[in-house]
């Protein structure tokens, strides 16, 4: 496939904007690009998706999400409204997430996944909890992430505020998924799932069981997926504990290392932070979510001055990545009234750079490309890359319908994005050279018949609720 006359934004090393641009596609990779006058010489033959002037840029990653949260929309919680964190987890999440059957999961994620599409993103890294349908949940959302054709990277959130028996089940279901990921990978799927072990929180996790897990981990050489001080309540439960704040717990435990993933990380002092970049442990802020819980304001712009991996995720809203985007352009500013204060170009690196560094944890680079004798492993580096459009990434790859009307360059690029773009205005999405939505129309899934069903289900959910 030829993407011809687009307006390439190619972000990677070095960003650059390519008036009038073509992309080739081959085996689900990026084979050439350039201009279009030069590729439709050069492949004359090659089936031409023609972008008609729009952006093309690579598809969005979502460093932290929820898919089973789906059917909390519009959904009214019984009794007093919860009034701080710890009576949101309580009174909302986790009886919804005990409320799910394995059909509710697939709906729930299926719901997500077309949301996902429709805006954009490409690559997802989900955090899963369903107390009463463990044992192979991992499976039935792998089930729906395949038929989507988007990449996602699964885990399940042991905790133990169901009991050691839940606790011992969650952790089964991370060993199980892990080892299946890891024998299917660079499989006949595509190289579409992740998988990492997921863990709630220090708040709802003993000694016992973070030190199980991490031995278990181990022995899988896999990271984590972790709430981190998401809210005071973390930090005095962690203090309570063990007289230590959440990522020094964390750390004397053995959970944090280069691949693990925290989430959040708002009630962090230096030392954390010190941590945290000395165990090369990733971030994932979520400014969205963390406004609606009004739990604080991430110490985002320390953590990125001491060089700490901070990637951008939504825990669970939207699946429209650019909306995250324009919240932590935004918060970042109101909450200094500085602004200075986290600038567009910031905001980009953490989505893009930054997801992608954490994505490529999941999805590695495939087998040597010289087997097929052509030449773009010297042009392009390493296959396999997320978050660029460059020879041998990833064939990602977004169409956005937006006609700037000031100049677009490659330096104020990240400013078109935080006033001018947003996931509405994505009319096509390809992961991995597949076309998932073309003119707004997805093509892997029944979007009609996936909110019917989901609306069904999720009215038996809050019933039982
Ligand atoms: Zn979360």
């Amino acid at each position: 496939m030829l993407i011809t006359h687009g307006t390439l934004v190619t972000f990677g090393e070095k960003n650059q904007v390519i008036p009038d641009g073509a992309i080739l596609v081959r085996d689900g990779y990026i084979a050439d690009l350039g201009s279009t006058a030069e590729l439709a010489a050069k492949y004359p033959d090659e089936d031409a998706l023609d972008a008609e002037g729009k952006l093309v840029m690579p598809g969005l990653i979502c460093a932290h999400t929820h898919f089973y949260g789906a059917f909390a929309r519009g959904m009214a919680i019984p009794g007093e409204p919860p009034k701080n964190f710890p009576e949101i987890l309580q009174k909302l999440w986790w009886r919804l997430d005990k409320a799910l059957t394995y059909e509710d999961i697939r709906y729930s994620t299926l719901v997500c996944l077309a949301d996902a599409i429709r805006h954009g993103t490409t690559a997802l890294i989900d955090h899963h909890a369903s107390p009463n349908a463990i044992e192979g949940s991992l499976d039935v959302i792998a089930e729906a992430v395949e038929e989507a054709g988007v990449r996602a990277c699964l885990c399940y959130e042991v905790s133990d505020r169901d009991g050691r028996e839940k606790a011992k089940a969650g952790m089964k279901e991370n060993e199980r998924f892990i080892k299946r990921v890891k024998g299917e990978l660079m499989g006949a799927r595509g190289g579409l799932m992740g998988a990492t072990f997921g863990l709630h929180a220090s708040l709802t996790l003993s000694d016992e069981t973070l030190e199980e897990c991490a031995a278990l981990a181990g022995e899988l050489g896999a990271g984590f997926h972790i709430h981190v001080a998401e809210d005071m309540a973390d930090v005095e439960d962690s203090l309570e504990k063990s007289g230590l704040r959440v990522v020094e717990r964390l750390e004397r435990l053995g959970i944090l290392g280069p691949r693990t993933i925290a989430a959040h990380c708002v009630h962090i002092n230096e030392r954390e932070m010190g941590i945290l970049r000395e165990a090369g442990t990733k971030v994932a802020h979520n400014p969205r979510s963390n406004m609606n819980n009004a739990v604080g304001v991430a110490p985002v712009l320390e953590m990125l001055r001491r060089d700490i991996t901070v990637g951008l995720g939504n825990d669970g809203f939207s699946n429209n990545m650019f909306t995250e985007m324009h919240a932590a352009y935004l918060v970042h500013k109101l909450a200094r009234r500085d602004p200075q204060a986290m600038g567009a170009d910031q905001v980009l690196r953490m989505a893009f750079q930054n997801n992608a560094a954490i994505a490529a944890m999941f999805w590695p680079s495939p087998p040597p490309f010289g087997e097929r004798g052509r030449g773009d492993r010297g042009k392009g580096g390493r296959r396999g890359r997320l978050g660029e459009l460059s020879v041998g990434a990833w064939a990602d790859i977004i169409l956005v319908d937006y006609r700037p009307p000031t100049p677009l360059t490659a330096d104020n690029f990240p400013w078109h994005i935080i006033f001018g773009v947003d996931g509405t205005q994505v009319d096509t999405t390809i992961v991995g050279g597949r076309v998932l939505m073309k003119g707004r129309e997805l093509l892997t899934l029944d979007e009609e018949e996936v909110c019917a069903k989901a609306r069904e289900l999720a009215a038996k959910v809050w019933r039982r609720i």
